[in-house]
């Protein structure tokens, strides 16, 4: 969240403060906001209501159960990227008629379930991708729908790792390629077109770049048209920003900006149009409670060193990204300060020069709009287990997932007989 308000000295998420969540949860741990949740969700929704519309959130982002059931009821979509993903969409109630396939390199075992299922599209992304499909589709003689997802060539103008429509990068298919592809696709038998579909890119708050996009889709859109390929949605994608700097632009005045180019283009559309959010939705429903376990004084720096660290919220490391930390106990003096995990690596930091509220070893910290891309991305590296995620609804807090266990981890791994190995036995 980025509310930087202190109620009586104190960070809340919704009724409960960190430090009374510290309480019952050990540190670190992701938080989110139910009800944060749900008003980004109504909010993106609601933006569109005067469309045809249809609001796939991008299970990616956050595919915690909890999180896809409360989007569930809704009456959210999902856009998904594997089998593991449609089988949680399922799981989490989300009608298999609202789930798009996205994903470079489907499987054919992804497929067939994803098949088996009747889902509402595959968006396809290349054609070796459309002919396994329709062989899939043939041999198990159930029709795929399909759309292709079209990379325009634009620039997103956003962090080079999360764009994705420009020429080059390995996503969707060429522009130019579209129309013979379609024609193609229209030959095959199992395989029925409905729609067309584009992401191009991640954290996008320039405009721009969703119109130039948008004004290729709908000329191609136009040209289906008169070759009589019957265009049933228009697939925009996600990638809307989220406000990770209290200097961004804030989320209401991204979507009014937003909704207001979709809408210019979408009055000459005769179709249904989808949308596949996941940033906009959580982005800021979520942070990170974590505890500073060592405060050094090394060569003119002060190291914030806390018990997150870069295997549980990479993007500082991976994205460059800029997160506001915060502590959970209002200070009035500030600091310069590098905020570090305990990883034995260099590039175990959450922010580097940071002037921030003063906080002193012990105390409780949050890193904020941590919901998107954040938990997911976790891994046990250093052995550290996955961290737990805590979901806040009014006064209540509630479990989601549960911390993985050290011995869980080492379960997972086999020693081979040949290296006789003997079982540490405490008992001897
Ligand atoms: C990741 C992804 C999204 C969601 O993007 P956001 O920037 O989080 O809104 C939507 N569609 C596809 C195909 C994606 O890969």
């Amino acid at each position: 969240m980025l509310n930087l308000e202190y109620k009586n000295g104190e960070q809340y998420i919704e009724g409960l403060s960190i430090s009374q969540l510290a309480d019952r949860h050990e540190t670190p741990f992701y938080c989110y906001s139910a009800t944060k949740v749900q008003t980004q969700f109504r909010m993106f929704k609601d933006a569109f209501s005067n469309l045809d519309a249809l609001v796939c959130y991008a299970v990616k982002v956050n595919s915690n159960q909890a999180i896809l059931t409360l989007l569930a009821d809704e009456g959210a979509g999902a856009d998904v990227v594997s089998i593991g993903e449609i089988k949680r969409a399922l799981a989490a109630n989300i009608p298999a008629n609202k789930i798009v396939f996205s994903g470079v390199a489907k499987t054919k075992e992804e497929m067939v379930f994803a098949l088996q299922q009747n889902i509402l599209c595959f968006n396809v992304e290349s054609k070796p991708e459309l002919d396994q499909l329709a062989s899939v589709a043939f041999q198990l003689k159930i029709t795929a729908n399909i759309s292709f997802r079209i990379n325009p060539n634009v620039d997103a103008n956003t962090h080079k790792k999360i764009s994705t429509g420009k020429k080059g990068d390995k996503f969707g298919v060429d522009i130019d390629q579209a129309v013979s592809l379609y024609q193609y696709a229209q030959s095959l038998s199992f395989i029925n077109i409905v729609g067309i579909d584009m992401h191009i890119g991640s954290q996008i708050s320039d405009m721009n770049a969703f119109d130039l996009a948008i004004v290729k889709i709908k000329k191609l859109y136009e040209q289906l048209n008169l070759l009589n390929i019957k265009i049933q949605h228009i697939d925009f994608g996600g990638g809307l920003a989220v406000q990770y700097q209290r200097n961004d632009k804030t989320e209401s005045d991204l979507l009014i900006e937003y909704a207001r180019v979709i809408n210019k283009h979408a009055i000459d559309l005769d179709c249904k149009i989808i949308f596949e959010p996941g940033r906009f939705i959580m982005g800021n429903a979520g942070v990170l409670v974590t505890k500073v376990i060592v405060k050094k004084y090394q060569h003119n720096k002060v190291f914030l060193i806390v018990d997150a660290g870069m295997n549980d919220l990479i993007r500082p490391t991976l994205y460059d990204a800029y997160h506001v930390i915060s502590p959970a106990n209002y200070s009035n003096e500030m600091e310069s300060v590098d905020v570090v995990g305990p990883v034995c690596e260099t590039g175990d930091y959450l922010a580097q020069d940071r002037t921030m509220q003063k906080v002193e070893q012990g105390e409780l910290i949050i890193i904020h709009s941590t919901g998107a891309y954040c938990a997911v991305t976790s891994n046990s590296y250093n052995s550290r287990p996955i961290i737990k995620e805590v979901l806040v609804k009014n006064n209540c807090d509630y479990v989601i997932r549960k911390e993985q266990t050290v011995e869980s981890l080492i379960a997972l791994d086999c020693v081979p007989v040949f290296l006789n190995y003997l079982k540490y036995d405490s008992e001897t």
